[in-house]
């Protein structure tokens, strides 16, 4: 093995995901001498495989939506007829652009980017494409990898990377989990015409909000997902067209094209050589870092979904700027703050939550307002399919202070973000009820709250 160009890297970054490319970028832009390794695809899982492709999927399935109430709105639509190849082959060419611009962004910022496999070799080697490059800090930013289910017949079920490069629309589809990506893939196949089953070990997204659950199982149902709650998958059988799905507690099989599994990921830490320098991981395979992001070892640091802490994506980039920052930078103070972090899941209509759950409230504040609002929005006043819009916003009454709010509807993401804003800047329901609203439009149900509907004292 050579050390072949001689070199001393101020920065050695392994994984070219949003986090890894952004610690690489700024440390290089800060002067830093830096390598970036990266074995598949620049973007990572979401540009490549998440968050991105994701969306526009869900972009893809939102039309069913309109096309239903398209004749209320005075259009003559014929049925509208799917092509799941062409939206794959669009999303695709899309996928490559991205890729690029990841990988020219780091080039043009100064990041040496090195494809193939990395592991650590010592403390400040790396070993890459059988070549040992020597660093005086190292940047494992890896990410995360679908859980396999342990069942007979796994092996022919697809995840979250494959679901989406079907060439067909399957007519029937089993889907394992009820998380973020069960759940949101639940809904775009729904919306696409897929008859969808979803089998839930016990809760439907667990953690969230329970009043924006129960709506969302509504929208699940009104979608003719079949939820089967507190089941488990027995076995897959291959049959001559697609599988044969065998339940545990109903015993009865379910018939498929495809079967989705999305129950969980885990760090990626497959031959990273972590075991060589003793690099400290616990029980989930996840690297132990410090607030600094710091793990055990001098110099090695972590950051994003390999560290399983909060694994999103906006996450992973703060982590990967801060640590750049306090390593080749100026502000060697910079921490990244994991409270009131907004979360979206890309339902339809999708949901979206900052700060507490009602729940955790209760449990940390004596007195509590609940400021809720459910409404059919516009929108939906002159059509038949109705779908509820639902609103919440959670105070400390003891100072008004906004602790938590949570909304399902169209475009709940885009509203919440700027509520996400009034948090960070301790808005009180005052500073939102004296704000003017903008009529008509639907967040304007956030500043015209007349009192709270629920108090708990
Ligand atoms: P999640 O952790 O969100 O959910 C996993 C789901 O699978 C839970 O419902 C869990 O049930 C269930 N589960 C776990 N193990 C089993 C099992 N052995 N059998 C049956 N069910 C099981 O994971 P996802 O795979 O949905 O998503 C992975 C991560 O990706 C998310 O945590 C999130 O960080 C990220 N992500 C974010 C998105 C966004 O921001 N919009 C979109 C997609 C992904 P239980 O509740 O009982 O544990």
């Amino acid at each position: 093995m050579i050390n072949t160009n001689n070199k001393i890297y101020d920065l050695i970054v392994i994984g070219g995901g949003s986090g890894g490319v952004r610690a690489a970028r700024i440390a290089a832009l800060h002067g830093a001498k830096v390598a970036l390794c990266e074995k598949d695809r620049m973007g990572g899982t979401c540009v490549i495989r998440g968050c991105i492709p994701k969306k526009l999927l869900f972009y893809s399935a939102q039309f069913k939506g309109l096309f239903d109430i398209a004749a209320n709105y005075g259009w003559k639509v014929k049925k509208p007829k799917y092509d799941l190849y062409k939206m794959v082959q669009n999303k695709n060419k899309e996928l490559v652009r991205l890729e690029n611009i990841y990988k020219s962004n780091a080039i043009k910022a100064g990041v040496e980017v090195l494809h193939g496999e990395a592991s650590i070799d010592s403390k400040d080697c790396v070993k890459v494409n059988n070549k040992i490059l020597k660093s005086k800090n190292i940047v494992i930013a890896t990410g995360g990898e679908p859980i396999r289910l342990d069942v007979k017949g796994a092996e022919f079920t697809k995840n979250s990377d494959s679901i989406m490069q079907l060439k067909k629309l399957p007519k029937k589809l089993v889907i394992v989990g009820a998380g973020y990506i069960a759940i949101e893939f639940a809904f775009i196949f729904a919306s696409l015409g897929t008859k969808v089953s979803l089998i839930v070990r016990k809760k439907i997204l667990r953690g969230f909000d329970k009043d924006l659950v129960k709506l969302l199982i509504k929208n699940l149902e009104d979608n003719k997902v079949d939820l089967y709650i507190n089941e488990h998958i027995d076995k897959i059988s291959k049959k001559n067209r697609g599988y044969n799905v065998f339940l545990k507690n109903n015993k009865s099989q379910i018939s498929v094209d495809e079967v989705l599994v999305a129950i969980g990921r885990q760090p990626n830490i497959n031959n990273l050589g972590l075991d060589k320098i003793n690099v400290k991981c616990d029980k989930k395979k996840a690297i132990i870092v410090n607030e600094n992001l710091e793990t055990n070892i001098k110099n090695i640091y972590a950051i994003g979904d390999v560290t399983n802490r909060v694994n999103l994506t906006p996450v992973a980039i703060a982590e990967g700027n801060a640590l750049s920052d306090k390593l080749f930078g100026k502000n060697k103070n910079k921490k990244v703050e994991l409270q009131n972090i907004g979360t979206a899941v890309f339902s339809s209509p999708p949901i979206c939550s900052i700060g507490l759950t009602e729940f955790e409230a209760k449990k940390q504040y004596k007195k509590l307002n609940i400021y809720e609002s459910k409404f059919n929005s516009l929108k939906y006043s002159i059509v038949k399919k109705k779908v509820s819009t639902y609103i919440k916003l959670l105070v400390n009454a003891d100072n008004n202070l906004l602790i938590g709010a949570h909304m399902l509807g169209d475009d709940a993401p885009e509203i919440i973000q700027m509520v996400g804003v009034a948090i960070n800047a301790n808005a009180t329901i005052d500073n939102f009820i004296s704000t003017m609203a903008i009529h008509p439009t639907v967040s304007e149900e956030l500043v015209t709250f007349k009192a709270p509907t629920r108090k708990y004292q």
